[in-house]
């Protein structure tokens, strides 16, 4: 295979799974494999992405194996910078613990009425504040069947991703989460995934140039396993995965494996 030029990204996102004292139990079990894994292949990355009242626990777990590079990553936060926001994260207490945070997962805009608009502006203040955003995009299953992917994609993308600064747009990354893939079992297949992610990435050239849209990393999401990560790394244009369901055990670090010993080939 030809060397990827961007850096992998393995991002687990642990959804509403593991209190402080069992997600740093979990982590503590995965950190030593994974961190001896990262140090064989340099050019990947991974992050986890625990619930907000965990953060602190998996932070300390991370923080007694500084030599991993595991990074750490939130799974929401609003873009204010303080005030009366009951419940809310602002970017800064974030940036205090983490390097990377989740925007606009389906579930969020599904159960929390989160629209594109309140997604750019939440990307907006995590590039302020120096974080990593990974931005969801992905369209429902009535789209899907419909044949209006590309459709849904495109608005997504306009509105979700506007008014970066050139200099920043390099250091968004983006998950191509298919709805109807996410916790289902049914993967996209890599042909549908590849096809959508070389779309994002064209929507960015035309939106931020070429340079911006060489360097940003576009990740696949749902139903990824050890089983079917190696296909999608396969692919010249897919760079990582959004894992959920498998991030919350053992699979995780076998989806790192597979994708180093894909990237190697
Ligand atoms: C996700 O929650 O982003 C996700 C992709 O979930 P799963 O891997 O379980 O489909």
């Amino acid at each position: 295979m030809a060397i990827k030029t961007r850096t992998a990204i393995i991002a687990g996102n642990w959804k509403m799974n593991y209190g402080p004292q069992l997600a740093a139990n979990f982590a503590r079990d995965i950190v030593p494999e994974l961190g001896r894994l990262m140090l064989l292949y340099e050019r990947i990355m991974s992050i986890l992405c625990p619930p907000a009242i965990s953060l602190a626990a998996v932070r300390q777990v991370l923080d007694e194996h500084p030599l991993t590079r595991i990074e750490l990553g939130a799974q929401n936060m609003y873009y204010e910078e303080k005030g009366a926001f009951t419940g809310e994260i602002a970017p800064t207490m974030v940036s205090e613990l983490c390097s990377t945070v989740i925007l606009g997962h389906s579930e969020r805009r599904t159960y929390f009425g989160e629209t594109d608009e309140m997604v750019n502006k939440k990307a907006q203040a995590a590039l302020r504040h120096g974080l990593r955003p990974i931005i969801c995009i992905g369209e429902h299953l009535e789209q899907y069947e419909a044949g209006q992917t590309e459709q849904v994609i495109r608005t997504q993308v306009l509105h979700s991703l506007a008014n970066f600064s050139a200099q920043r747009a390099a250091d968004v990354v983006i998950a191509y989460e298919p709805i109807w893939a996410i916790g289902t079992g049914k993967a996209a297949t890599v042909e549908g995934a590849g096809k959508v992610i070389s779309l994002i990435r064209e929507l960015y050239n035309d939106m931020y140039g070429s340079e911006a849209a060489t360097d940003l990393r576009i990740l696949y999401g749902g139903s990824v396993t050890p089983a079917n990560i190696g296909e999608f790394m396969a692919h010249a244009d897919i760079d990582g995965a959004l894992v959920g369901g498998a991030s919350i055990k053992q699979d995780f670090v076998e989806i790192v494996q597979k994708t180093i010993e894909t990237l190697e080939q």
